[in-house]
């Protein structure tokens, strides 16, 4: 259920006057815009329990409340809805995802950008996951969060929602992102790298859309074009799939790979080594792999490099799972790859229909022309 808590500007707690304090600075005013806050959970809204942080509800529309940065007008006029439970993003579930969609379209006119805050955990399935949701997606979503608690002394949340707030509020960003530790990236190439820096999130095979240094900068060459205005809206519906992942490692058991190569499985992410190499002279490792091929599941090759992109036929080791029937992921991140495949699997396609859209560039997550 989405609970719209508050529009703090109605409770007088933050809004964006016309006059208030930093008019001088080089930020563009921006209060007439309208910027929704969807509060779905994680650390930047965490306090501490008995067993370790945990969501706290309202929490974050009371910090807000405290924060004078907001009254400056180079802030949008904020309202924050949130969930209710507010979740640990550990618990986030393909149902969360298709109500998130749902919300962001269903108020997609009343908004000039959605600004979401998640735990970090998995900010990047759900920002991998929403670009195949949200089509014909004109105005920025974009998803942030924090390491630290946004009333903790220390903290990163409030750098990462401010910022977040202006990047949506000021530019044309019509994709979903993750903004995060001086870092615009596009959400379906980023993924969680340190679960200990403030810099946590990265995006291996594609430049950042925009830094927010001394300069708040966004770099509109690397941002995908708007889409044309008669498009509009809609929203892809998703429906959680059986898929796994599989990491390669020297000694790996040909009977594992093949006790996980079963029915109900539609899919496999099968994390290479280098450029997308296997162990093919492994006992029965290859054989295994083409039998379940041939059996309709889809083996998606990806390198457990991350940085890069599959070459199968680069070595005989990669070539050996290409003519067993493994189809190249390209530089997809295992992210982007799952909510892929999740996507593809909740449409009406065939085996070989997957496979194919598998390797096009469907909303900016792989290298090449987008369809
Ligand atoms: N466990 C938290 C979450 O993903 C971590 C965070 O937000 O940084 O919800």
């Amino acid at each position: 259920m989405c609970l719209d808590l508050q529009s703090i500007s109605d409770n007088g707690a933050s809004v964006n006057p016309m006059t208030g304090a930093g008019q001088g600075q080089q930020l563009g005013n921006q209060w007439m815009k309208k910027i929704c806050i969807i509060n779905t959970g994680g650390t930047i809204g965490m306090s501490a329990g008995p067993d370790g942080l945990r969501p706290e509800p309202g929490f974050i529309a009371e910090q807000l409340a405290l924060m004078p940065e907001l009254n400056n007008p180079s802030m949008p006029q904020i309202t924050v809805q949130e969930y209710e439970p507010v979740i640990d993003s550990s618990n986030i579930q393909v149902a969360d995802w298709r109500q998130l969609a749902g919300d962001i379209a269903g108020q997609y006119e009343q908004f000039d950008g959605f600004v979401v805050l998640h735990g970090t955990d998995t900010m990047a399935y759900t920002a991998s996951a929403l670009p195949f949701m949200l089509r014909g997606l004109g105005k920025p979503v974009i998803l942030t969060g924090s390491q630290l608690p946004l009333a903790d002394v220390r903290n990163d949340a409030r750098e990462n929602l401010k910022t977040a707030l202006l990047l949506a509020a000021g530019y044309t960003i019509p994709e979903v992102c993750i903004y995060f530790g001086e870092l615009l990236l596009r959400g379906c190439r980023a993924t969680k790298h340190s679960a200990a820096s403030f810099n946590a999130f990265s995006s291996p095979n594609y430049p950042p859309l925009g830094s927010a240094g001394t300069e708040l900068e966004v770099f509109q060459d690397r941002v995908l074009p708007v889409p044309p205005l008669e498009q509009g809206l809609s929203v892809e519906s998703l429906q959680p799939q059986e898929i796994a992942t599989f990491r390669l490692f020297p000694g790996v058991s040909v009977e594992v790979l093949q006790n996980v190569l079963q029915r109900p499985l539609k899919a496999l992410i099968l994390e290479s080594f280098g450029d997308g190499n296997g162990p093919s002279r492994h006992q029965g490792f290859v054989e295994c792999i083409r039998d379940a091929c041939q059996a309709g599941i889809v083996i998606l090759n990806l390198s457990q490099c991350g940085h890069g992109s599959i070459r199968q036929t680069a070595y005989e080791t990669g070539a050996a799972l290409e003519k067993a029937g493994v189809v190249s992921g390209c530089d997809m991140t295992i992210e982007a790859a799952l909510a892929k495949l999740t996507y593809l699997f909740s449409r009406d396609l065939s085996v070989e229909q997957v496979k194919t859209e598998l390797q096009r560039d469907l909303v900016g997550e792989l290298t090449g022309t987008v369809a």
